[in-house]
């Protein structure tokens, strides 16, 4: 591998980059993934490889550059002033402790993170105006998103008021939980329709949709976890920004904690490891943000990911039932 030539590496992503955007637009577009995610993952990996022992190579189409979604043209369009970014993940114990070095030697000390679970959904951006909802979009490619407002106002737990009249936007996770997720196939199997792959593409599929009606017909739910703008609100960390959002009337998960360093983060892994089977909706990992907002803002953001958070991720639950032990060096 070392001595793979820069010419035999560009050979290599010529044929990655098609193949990569192949299973992008099946799996963004059309909520119909084509491969399992490790495989989209392991793919991927590689082109960052080969990136990164090439940067020279690198395009500003490559995957590795933009955030995946594509918006459908149907919808009316949004633009996100903040860009909806996408997240770096890990799937070992090692690399956790690569990022954990990188964050302590930028910022000179060990740091607090925020350990969250990352719950398996799309992702959901909803503007107040004065406390009142008037704008709901999802990611799209990170800067331009499609205008889901009516059906966003379809999902009960998306407050429509805030308990306090400010103007600011919020983001999390719009996702279906398993019991809907069995039901809807069941109902669409017996109407001789195509089932979803996964909750994920059901979620995302129904919040797509052109017809709110559609989208008021399946439960989604939310969990939200990011405050964009602050307008005037006392917070300085994530947890803090977790508090503030319930009781702003958000739907927020009950499970983040904040831990120094890594021991707390390898046993938040390894509990939900273990029991991610018992909970009603699905998540890929766990995703741990630098708790501190000040040193989140100097850390700042590649073209694609923030530098201040990276999501560690599960291996892929069928493998999982049946190899289901997550060791670490706690
Ligand atoms: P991602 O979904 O891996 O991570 C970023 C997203 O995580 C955020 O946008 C947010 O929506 C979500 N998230 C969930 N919980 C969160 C929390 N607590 N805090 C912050 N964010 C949280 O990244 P991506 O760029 O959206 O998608 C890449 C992933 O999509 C890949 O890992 C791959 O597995 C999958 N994918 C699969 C295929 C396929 O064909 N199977 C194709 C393309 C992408």
């Amino acid at each position: 591998m070392a001595d793979l030539t820069k010419e035999q590496a560009n050979q290599e992503l010529m044929k990655i980059r098609p193949q990569l955007d192949e299973w992008r637009e099946a799996y963004y577009t059309k909520d119909a993934p084509v491969v399992e995610d490790n495989v989209y993952d392991k793919l991927y990996n590689r082109l960052l490889e080969l990136e990164q022992m090439y940067p020279e190579l690198v395009t500003s189409d490559s995957p590795s550059q933009e955030v995946g979604d594509v918006t459908l043209p149907d919808f009316n369009k949004v633009t996100h002033e903040i860009p909806m970014l996408s997240m770096g993940d890990v799937f070992s114990e090692e690399e956790l402790a690569d990022f954990n070095q990188r964050i302590e030697k930028n910022v000179g000390h060990e740091v607090d993170y925020n350990v969250e679970l990352k719950i398996d959904g799309l992702s959901l951006s909803l503007i107040y105006e004065n406390g009142i909802l008037v704008q709901g979009s999802t990611r799209g490619n990170g800067t331009i998103g499609e205008n889901v407002t009516e059906n966003v106002k379809t999902i009960s737990d998306i407050p429509q008021k805030l308990s306090q009249p400010l103007s600011i936007e919020v983001r999390g996770e719009c996702f279906m939980s398993k019991k809907e997720f069995l039901r809807l196939n069941q109902e669409r199997e017996n109407e001789g329709q195509q089932v979803f792959a996964n909750p994920r593409n059901a979620a995302a599929g129904s919040l797509r949709q052109l017809d709110p009606k559609i989208t008021a017909s399946r439960k989604l739910d939310t969990f939200m976890y990011t405050i964009v703008t602050f307008d005037g609100l006392n917070v300085t960390t994530q947890h803090g920004a977790l508090e503030t959002l319930k009781e702003l009337g958000f739907n927020v998960n009950p499970t983040a904690q904040v831990t120094t360093g890594l021991k707390g983060v390898k046993e938040f892994i390894s509990h939900f490891g273990e029991m991610r089977d018992e909970l009603d909706y699905g998540i890929d990992g766990v995703v741990l943000k630098v708790d501190d907002l000040a040193i989140q803002r100097e850390l700042g953001n590649t073209v694609k990911v923030p530098r201040w958070e990276i999501a560690y991720k599960f291996p892929p639950e069928q493998a999982e039932s049946i190899v289901r032990e997550i060791t670490w060096t706690i």
